[in-house]
């Protein structure tokens, strides 16, 4: 008779982050190894800067599948890794990391949740003109996908300067979109022949729910798709507004989820349980 072999070593994942208390990815994560049944933990740990690379050092030692970054290390964990994927190299900033047999490859996934977020709501953005408000880090990582997904012009709208250039600067050396930054003055009009408008300012974030991006809204046409990576809460002014002029929205949500998916299957080579997730998610912020 054969005798059954337990195993109960858990591969373990995370997010290193200062803070880090509020980030829901978690239970995103955890609720897609439960409907799987794989023997996965998704930690939350708090990590300061200065222990950045010692935590990485023990990622290593204890064989971590995978980790998140998220403020202040998504720039600052590149030195300590062994790969980065294209995306990663080019936006210079990452926010998953995998352990593949030893070696810690590093990647992003923001952009790449956004990407398909918008394709589930059948939007191809190859050849579209879109306007970026917004140039920190969630900006940079939604442009440069949306570049090398193929849009043929990227406006970036941003209140400081010297980021809203650099952005500029950046997709036009590394991608094959045209850009053009534009100053954020009072009530800017979205740039004519917009196709795609993404709010990436952090505008509206919660505790600030009331926030609304100062625009002239009468520029929003039902032409439009209006999208937010803010997600908490999900239905921001925003695209309460872009609604208003008819434009089609879409929500931050599926840009978390989406990403979490995508980290969950480099992470377990398993197509991610999507749906439990997006539940898991909605649950979490009591929708
Ligand atoms: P950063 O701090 O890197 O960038 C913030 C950006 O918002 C900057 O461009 C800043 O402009 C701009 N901004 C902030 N306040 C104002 C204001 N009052 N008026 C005009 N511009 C303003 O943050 P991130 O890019 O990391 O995050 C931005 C948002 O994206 C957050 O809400 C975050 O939660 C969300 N996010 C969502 C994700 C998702 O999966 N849905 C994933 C990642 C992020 P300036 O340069 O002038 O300071």
């Amino acid at each position: 008779m054969e005798v059954e072999v337990k195993n109960y070593r858990a591969e373990l994942t995370g997010v290193f982050g200062s803070p880090v208390e509020e980030n829901p990815t978690g239970v995103i994560e955890e609720a897609g190894y439960d409907e799987m049944g794989l023997n996965y933990r998704y930690l939350t740990m708090r990590v300061e800067k200065e222990d950045l690379e010692a935590a990485v050092a023990g990622a290593r030692a204890v064989n971590m599948k995978g980790f998140n970054l998220t403020i202040p290390h998504k720039v600052a964990v590149i030195p300590y890794l062994d790969e980065l994927s294209e995306a990663a190299q080019i936006i210079g900033a990452v926010n998953t990391v995998v352990n593949k047999d030893g070696k810690l490859y590093g990647d992003n996934t923001d952009g790449k949740g956004f990407l398909t977020s918008l394709r589930e709501n059948g939007i191809d953005p190859d050849g579209k003109t879109v306007t970026i408000l917004g140039a920190g880090g969630a900006a940079r990582a939604v442009a440069v996908e949306l570049a090398l997904a193929g849009a043929s012009k990227i406006y970036v709208v941003n209140r400081t300067a010297e980021r809203g250039e650099t952005l500029v600067k950046l997709l036009i050396e590394k991608t094959r979109a045209a850009a053009e930054y534009i100053a954020w003055t009072e009530k800017i009009a979205v740039p004519e022949g917009t196709d795609i408008l993404v709010q990436c300012t952090s505008i509206g974030l919660y505790p600030d729910v009331n926030g609304l991006p100062d625009l002239d809204y009468d520029t929003v046409t039902d032409k439009m798709t209006c999208c937010d990576v803010v997600f908490n809460k999900p239905h921001t002014p925003f695209l309460q507004e872009a609604e208003k002029r008819g434009a089609a929205t879409i929500q931050g949500l599926g840009m978390l989820v989406n990403q979490a998916a995508l980290n969950f299957t480099m992470w377990t080579g398993e197509k991610a349980p999507v749906e439990v997730m997006t539940k898991a998610l909605m649950g979490e912020f009591g929708l």
